[in-house]
């Protein structure tokens, strides 16, 4: 877009791509993310002291963060993203689950506000019914969750949780939902202006989790008919349009058996996963959110938009820190990669784990599969244990392969999974 780009930068990044990528960078603190990445009053100064228009949040640390994104308007910097007040409806767990309840959008059976002590949590478990599931109403990540199954598991799951979300999140205001066994994750991708026009993007399966995060995404989910992608995507804009969102976003449900849908939550940024949905759309999501902070109309109407073909994407996450000794990414037609990773860099202990997503494209599922194995075949970083392997054996389960999966995935198969890995099965 011929944008300039200054990068704000800790100390343990001073070697990054991103770093050597930007045509400006600037330190901020350390290591510490508390200290740099978290730090709005450093970030803010940058990005006046360097002459910046707008900021781009990615879609970690401050990128949810409501008092961040005012901060931003108070020094007429552009936040690319939603509005403060969106995001502090929208971002907030039980408050969005307060507002999709006001507009018909179907959630969860669960508590109707905070709960506040254990106590409490035990007297709506009864009421709606084991197994629970007690929630952070400011998680991410998976962080801030715990299950319950009957009352006696209660004070433990809330305490847990409870103190958890304090010390990821600074808050432990709790909240409670009815635990759907295996339900699968579907997601579907929202594009608003500041004029009312919102759209969807059709949907992302992201059931496959270890621990609620996701390991790996396609887009379209394998098991989703065509009336209930209708369904889901007009419900997901009623959502959108209920909370007054502009940007792009993603409103999060669970689907359980019967292919009955709840919301959960809507995530207020740009996704890990949104790379799959480019790919079958053709859209730049993050040139659509940029035009967007800028005050441009869509120029894309509902009618316009259709899914061609499948991708996958895996998400490379390392086991260990290290130095990247030698690395070869997978290319070729249909392949991209996202990454930050190079010969010689080191992965730090500090941040997040995910250091490479693979996202294939093929003209059908199967096709799609038989491309992620063989890009993740060609995949080749020393250095660092990852869990390429595993993933690549994943894509071997038979259940894999017949799109036959939900959020019990990992749990139900990782043994197996692992006992190939350990036994040298190979499949080539
Ligand atoms: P998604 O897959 O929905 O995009 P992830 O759970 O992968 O979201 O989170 C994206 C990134 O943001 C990860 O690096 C994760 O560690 C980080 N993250 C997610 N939620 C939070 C949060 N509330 N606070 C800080 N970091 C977060
Ligand atoms: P996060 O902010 O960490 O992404 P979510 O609310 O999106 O938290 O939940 C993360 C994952 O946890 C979901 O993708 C799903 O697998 C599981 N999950 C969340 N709520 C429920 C629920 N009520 N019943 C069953 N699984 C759930
Ligand atoms: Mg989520």
């Amino acid at each position: 877009m011929d944008v300039e780009t200054v990068i704000v930068y800790s100390t343990a990044d001073k070697d990054s791509l991103a770093v050597m990528a930007a045509d400006k960078a600037v330190c901020i603190g350390p290591a510490k993310a508390a200290e740099s990445y978290l730090n709005q009053d450093a970030i803010i100064e940058t990005a006046i002291l360097t002459g910046c228009e707008a900021v781009h949040p990615g879609y970690g640390f401050l990128s949810e963060n409501a008092a961040f994104a005012r901060k931003c308007e108070e020094n007429n910097l552009i936040f690319i993203g939603p509005s403060a007040d969106i995001i502090s409806s929208m971002g907030d767990k039980q408050s969005a689950r307060q507002l999709m309840i006001e507009c018909g959008v179907p959630v969860v059976p669960g508590s109707d506000g905070l709960v506040a002590t254990a106590e409490e949590a035990a007297h709506i478990a009864e009421k709606i019914g084991y197994p629970v599931l007690i929630k952070a109403s400011a998680g991410g990540g998976g962080k801030g969750m715990r299950k319950a199954f009957s009352r006696e598991d209660i004070e433990n799951a809330f305490e847990t949780a409870k103190s958890e979300a304090k010390a990821a999140f600074g808050n432990d205001d709790m909240y409670i939902e009815k635990l759907i066994i295996n339900p699968r994750h579907i997601e579907i991708q929202i594009l608003a202006d500041k004029y009312g026009n919102t759209i969807y993007l059709g949907e992302r399966d992201c059931s496959i989790q270890r621990n609620n995060q996701k390991l790996l995404e396609e887009a379209p989910s394998a098991r989703l008919c065509k009336d209930q992608r209708t369904v889901m995507g007009e419900t997901a804009v009623r959502a959108a349009k209920a909370a007054g969102y502009y940007s792009a976003g993603t409103v999060e449900f669970v689907v359980n058996e019967q292919g009955d849908y709840y919301f959960i939550e809507m995530n207020t940024r740009i996704q890990v996963e949104h790379p799959v949905t480019e790919q079958v759309t053709g859209i730049d999501l993050i040139r659509e959110q940029i035009r967007i902070a800028a005050g441009m109309k869509l120029n894309i109407t509902q009618e316009d938009t259709c899914v061609n073909g499948h991708a996958i994407e895996c998400r490379i996450n390392a086991a260990t820190p290290g130095v990247i000794k030698f690395l070869h990414f997978p290319d070729g037609y249909g392949v991209r990669v996202e990454s930050h990773l190079f010969e010689g860099y080191e992965v730090s202990p500090f941040y997040d784990s995910m250091i490479a997503k693979i996202i294939v494209t093929g003209s059908s599922r199967l096709e799609a599969v038989r491309r992620l194995r063989r890009a993740l075949e060609e995949l080749i970083i020393e250095g660092v244990k990852t869990n390429r392997e595993f993933m690549h054996l994943l894509t071997y389960h038979k259940d894999f392969i017949r799109g036959n999966y939900n959020t019990g995935f990992w749990e139900k198969n990782h043994t197996e999974i692992e006992k190939w890995l350990k036994e040298g099965i190979t499949v080539k």
